[in-house]
């Protein structure tokens, strides 16, 4: 591998509010309810008469991300990313985040600024403001986490928890592919270990891949859902994985559900994927973690506004029984486990 000898910037000489100043100083504000920014002891938020909606991730090198091959500009959208998806699923609009880190002196400025890049991308993508966060130092590694701020619109917020038996439940986009993408970065990681002249291709797995390392929140998805004047019943969003999240979803209901394995929307280069990797398309799509796709019920009444739309797919229903079941393709019915299904 070629050396890469460009200096690079130690952070002891710079110093915390260099450092803060030299990452936060090309953010623009774009939002209305930003009343007051970064460089105070508090942002100011004016949300006039609209109920706001907090939420906090965090996320752990060695934990959550390995940088061996999670770029950090990657790790910076996907951060900011995955607390607007957490909006989303309460039917809200993202208008603000806050960013803290903690990192160790083995990170240069160069690589502070490259995860800031991404974060900046990720605001200017999902008009949001950068308003304020911490910084500090780590003994080991690197700690990023990202509050996000938003507002619902009149029609309100939505819970887990008011679905309603014979609701329909519905499935953003498709599924399985962000646990594929991990699956492939981790053999390559292997693979690179043993002989790191090789040089992986990875262009048959772009798909699996960018769901990994640029996976999109679907705000859009709320858009059309407002416009549209569409409100969920109850909503979630998959970062755990479908199995897992449609159990949270039920019990905070107190409802069951049918769920049918040959609905789960996958697609075929996901499948293929699962073949090469020996593993089963409906149990990745079950269980794989991280797709950031929303899971939701609504009234079968809305069912014909959205039946057009190709990002949605009725994978089931909200039972009177209290059974989560899946109805597998061979007819028969099981109890789905957050691990996926009891296969017997
Ligand atoms: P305080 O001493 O009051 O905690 P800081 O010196 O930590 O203030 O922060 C100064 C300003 O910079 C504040 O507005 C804070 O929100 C913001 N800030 C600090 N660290 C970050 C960061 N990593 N990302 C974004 N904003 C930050
Ligand atoms: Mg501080």
């Amino acid at each position: 591998m070629k050396e890469n000898k460009k200096k690079l910037t130690d952070l002891n000489h710079i110093g915390e509010f260099g450092l803060i100043d030299l990452i936060t100083k090309d953010f623009e504000i774009v939002n209305e309810s930003t009343e007051l920014s970064i460089g105070d002891d508090a942002a100011i938020l004016d949300y006039k008469n609209q109920k706001s909606i907090v939420t906090t991730d965090m996320l752990v090198e060695g934990v959550h991300f390995d940088l061996s091959y999670f770029p950090l500009k990657h790790l910076g959208y996907k951060a900011v990313v995955s607390s607007i998806s957490d909006i989303c699923a309460m039917y809200g609009i993202t208008k603000q985040i806050t960013v803290s880190i903690a990192v160790s002196n083995r990170f240069k400025l160069e690589s502070i600024q490259e995860l800031y890049s991404g974060i900046k991308l990720a605001c200017k993508r999902y008009n949001v403001d950068l308003v304020g966060g911490d910084t500090t130092s780590s003994m080991k590694g690197l700690v990023i986490s990202v509050t996000a701020i938003g507002c619902a619109n009149e029609s309100g917020y939505v819970k887990r928890s008011e679905s309603q038996i014979n609701d329909l439940i519905l499935v953003t986009g498709s599924l399985g592919g962000a646990y594929l993408g991990l699956q492939v970065l981790e053999r390559e990681k292997q693979v690179f270990l043993v002989n790191p002249n090789n040089k992986p291709d990875l262009s048959k797995y772009k798909y699996v891949v960018e769901r990994q390392l640029k996976p999109e929140a679907k705000s859009e998805v709320i858009d059309f859902l407002m416009e549209n004047k569409i409100k969920p019943t109850s909503m979630i969003d998959i970062s755990d994985g479908l199995s897992s999240e449609i159990i949270h979803l039920c019990k905070s209901s107190g409802k069951g559900c049918r769920i049918y394995e040959e609905k789960l929307p996958i697609l075929k280069t996901t499948m293929d994927i699962c073949k090469e990797f020996k593993l089963e398309p409906s149990t990745i799509a079950l269980s794989g973690g991280e797709d950031y796709e929303l899971l939701f019920t609504i009234n079968s009444k809305d069912f014909e506004k959205i039946e057009n739309h190709n990002e949605f797919t009725v994978i089931g229903h909200i039972t009177s029984e209290t059974g989560i079941n899946l109805i597998t393709k061979d007819g028969k019915t099981t109890p789905i486990t957050s691990m996926g299904w009891k296969s017997f």
